[in-house]
């Protein structure tokens, strides 16, 4: 007999892996022709983050790719920077999922204490009543009923004891473990060179203010901040010293802003802040501030006294308008430190009409 028209045919899971694979196959050309074009090496951080533009399921990454080319050609510095961006979540989501379970498995442990616990005083009762059930007035026998409950309660106390002790043990271990947690959680938010809030955390504050700013009707600015020829301080000093510049900058960013405002490092060389409450003016203010206090350090190679030069940022700045969404807002301060960099570097560029010149 046929099938009824309402099923599906028969291979129809084989058609929709047929499918998949012709589309993966697809993403991945994409992904290779893309790479080729950028004269990009087909590694796997490369290729991953192609891959997922084609797919197109991304577009918090096909925005910050297309922000990135707009400042350059895709170098693997930048690729870096984006695949740390876009991928390193997973290894700290492992982390969580692993404090997850190893506090889920100490819980299991404790509840069944609990339930032995439980079952053992249920069997006590029971003694209890079998030996009360024997009770007689007759005063030898009622001297070997005292002596057996007297010993079953002493042993019944004993049993608690020790089943408490265990649970208070487990107790203690579940709050070692939540404190373990909360460290991860913690280190899975902060950017482990600079100690300032990393990219994610960043994300999440952004959200928090946006809905600030919208219940109380105050201005929230933003200012995204590059540090000028940072290519050149690796190139002539070396990695560990653009490493000792982004912790230095990192330092002048929180002395430099208020308490309330928000400094995050959110890429290779590029930072970020949140100004709660703030209007144009001021923010534009603070931008200058930061401005100038990282052009007047200086930096000295201590092991040989050798002096760097100065270091000088570039920074756009964006008031969020009403309704604009976090990407959207981004971009125009994105759009505005572009700018920045091409009118000569350190200097503010505000993405705003009002002052849209910048000195
Ligand atoms: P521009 O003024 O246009 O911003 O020029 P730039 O040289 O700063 O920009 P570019 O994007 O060409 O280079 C950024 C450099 O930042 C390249 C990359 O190696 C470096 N970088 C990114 N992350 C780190 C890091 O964690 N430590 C160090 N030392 N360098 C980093
Ligand atoms: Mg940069
Ligand atoms: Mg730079």
């Amino acid at each position: 007999m046929a099938p009824p028209d309402s099923l599906p045919p028969k291979d129809m899971p084989a058609a929709n892996a047929a499918r998949r694979l012709e589309l993966a196959r697809g993403y991945a050309a994409a992904a290779l022709a893309a790479l080729d074009a950028r004269e990009l090496p087909p590694q796997p951080p490369n290729f991953a983050l192609f891959y997922d533009l084609a797919e197109g399921s991304r577009p918090d990454l096909r925005m910050a790719m297309e922000a990135a080319e707009t400042r350059g050609p895709l170098d693997e510095g930048a690729m870096g920077a984006l695949a740390n961006r876009f991928f390193q979540p997973t290894a700290e989501s492992m982390l969580l999922a692993d404090a997850l379970s190893r506090i889920n498995h100490t819980l299991q442990e404790a509840l069944s204490l609990v339930t032995d616990h439980g079952a053992e005083a249920e069997a006590f009762g029971e003694r209890l009543v079998q030996i009360a059930g024997v009770m007689s007035p007759e005063p030898k026998k009622l001297a070997e009923v005292l002596r057996r409950l007297t010993s079953e309660t002493g042993a019944m106390i004993e049993r608690s004891r020790q089943t408490s002790g265990r649970i208070s043990e487990s107790a203690g271990l579940v709050e070692s473990l939540r404190a373990e947690l909360d460290a991860a959680r913690q280190q899975a938010l902060t950017d482990a060179l600079t100690g300032l809030p990393n990219r994610r955390a960043f994300d999440d504050r952004m959200a928090g203010a946006i809905a600030a700013s919208d219940a109380s009707g105050k201005p929230v600015a933003l200012l995204i901040l590059d540090i000028d020829h940072f290519k050149t301080v690796n190139d002539r000093f070396g990695h560990p010293v653009g490493d000792a510049v982004l912790r230095r900058t990192a330092q002048t960013m929180r002395a430099a802003l208020r308490e309330g405002d928000l400094a995050a490092r959110t890429g290779g060389e590029e930072f970020a802040a949140l100004l709660p409450a703030t209007k144009l003016e001021e923010a534009f203010e603070i931008a200058e501030r930061l401005r100038l206090a990282i052009a007047a350090q200086t930096l000295t190679i201590r092991a040989t006294g050798t002096k760097l030069g100065d270091v000088t940022i570039s920074i756009g700045l964006a008031l969020r308008h009403p309704g604009e969404t976090p990407v959207q807002w981004t971009k125009r301060a994105d759009e505005a430190l572009y700018r920045a960099k091409q009118e000569g570097r350190n200097r503010v560029v505000s993405a705003e009409p009002r002052k849209a010149v910048s000195w």
